[in-house]
């Protein structure tokens, strides 16, 4: 399945399906057609999001949502949102090949526009599905296109306006599998992990510096209000703040991810009076960002003051929340990771998946993490199928261990 999915791509290196795009629409329509000769009953909803459900033994009990997502970023790899629908189709199919009916209803899910490069919207296609993405969101435009969300969903056959006004199904359980997209289980040699929250972001996309320019050879050290230097302070400064914190307990991270002073104005003569820059600090605990943040300020206050002429303006700040996964669905794929002998780790997600989107709409929402290699959102993200498939079991071994939920 995950080579058929991956033969849609707008090219290499790498593998291409933007949201909302034909290709995702079309890796979607490959997903209906698995589940359809899997016996599953398939809907999709208003944003084209898809269900596919198996009928449990007893409708009474609260449903486990298992999928991902098929859109990718641009030259990304061939495994992040593949894996997890795949991993989900194998749950059915396996379940099919026993002849077994689970406890509850297993519905496969496959979301639409999770990667969010394309719309600068967060978890669009879940959010939608969850009844939660606003009429405002829906105008924002795709960063190739420049056409909005509402137009591409229109596209693709969907309904933008019934998607302001979705009702959402009841809240249940939800489980993604995904890669985890860092080295944490490949260098500790672990297939596989229970992932317990995922990090929130405070961050500003377009930071600045300004100082004042001058002759690199004329302008004396003293009165120099150099854009490069303070910013150097504050990096400097904030990779302190980030290992105080640390070493106080925290979980953060701190990254300066794009700097510019590198515009036509910018040249080797030249002392820098401008300077852009991106900062992304995330943390599993909103407070601590907030933390970070004014920690962030003094420091800049401080800078300002040693060095007259020196202003940064930080420009308009983004978040994203901390979403904290359900222990009892932790403890559920434990047990059945026990049942083969495995106790996988328990593990936060740095990345953002649709899981934040259903555990902050109040699902009970679980991700297990499969180990994977040379990095992740580029063409050389490496998986096992081996690891995905032990995860697989475990979570079956769960849902048919778990008698009535
Ligand atoms: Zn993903």
């Amino acid at each position: 399945m995950i080579e058929r999915v991956n033969t849609l791509s707008a090219g290499g290196p790498g593998w291409t399906r933007p949201s909302y795009s034909d290709l995702e629409s079309a890796a979607h329509a490959m997903i209906e057609e698995e589940a359809i000769a899997l016996g599953l009953t398939v809907t999709r909803d208003a944003a084209g999001n898809l269900f596919a459900r198996m009928r449990g033994a007893d409708p009474q009990a609260e449903p486990l949502y298992v999928g991902s997502h098929l859109d990718t970023v641009a030259e990304g790899g061939a495994y992040d949102g593949q894996a997890g629908v795949a991993g989900a189709l194998a749950l059915a199919a396996a379940l099919r090949a026993e002849g077994r009916v689970p406890p509850a209803d297993l519905v496969v899910v496959v979301t639409r526009a999770e990667e969010s490069v394309w719309f600068p919207v967060s978890y669009a296609g879940s959010r939608a599905a969850l009844g939660l993405l606003s009429r405002e969101e829906l105008q924002a435009r795709r960063v190739d296109t420049q056409r909005s969300l509402a137009d591409h969903m229109r596209d693709q056959g969907y309904d933008p306006e019934a998607v302001a006004t979705l009702v959402p199904p009841p809240p249940a359980r939800f489980l993604e599998f995904h890669i985890e997209q860092g080295p944490v289980l490949h260098m500790a040699g672990e297939a596989y992990a229970i992932v317990t929250a995922i990090r929130g972001g405070l961050r500003y996309r377009s930071a600045r510096v300004n100082g004042v320019w001058a002759h690199s050879g004329a302008a004396p050290r003293e009165g120099r209000a150099d854009t490069v230097v303070a910013f150097s302070d504050l990096v400097m400064a904030m990779d302190r703040v980030w290992a105080d914190m640390l070493a106080e307990g925290a979980d953060l991270t701190v990254t300066f991810g794009r700097v510019d002073a590198a515009s036509a104005a910018h040249a080797m003569a030249k002392v820098a009076g401008k300077l852009g820059f991106c900062l992304d600090m995330r943390s599993s605990d909103a407070r601590l960002l907030d933390e970070a943040d004014r920690r962030l300020r003094v420091e800049i206050a401080r800078i300002e003051a040693a060095r007259p002429g020196i202003r940064f303006d930080l420009g308009q700040q983004s978040r994203s929340k901390p979403a904290a996964l359900s222990p009892a669905m932790a403890d559920f794929v434990a047990r059945g990771a026990a049942m083969r002998g495995d106790s996988p780790r328990r593990m936060l997600s740095g990345g953002g998946h649709d899981a934040a989107a259903f555990a902050t709409a109040g699902w009970k929402s679980v991700m297990v993490f499969i180990r994977n290699w040379d990095g992740s959102h580029c063409p050389e993200e490496g998986m096992d199928f081996e690891d995905l498939a032990l995860a697989v079991e475990s979570v079956h071994n769960s849902l048919c261990g778990e008698g009535s939920p």
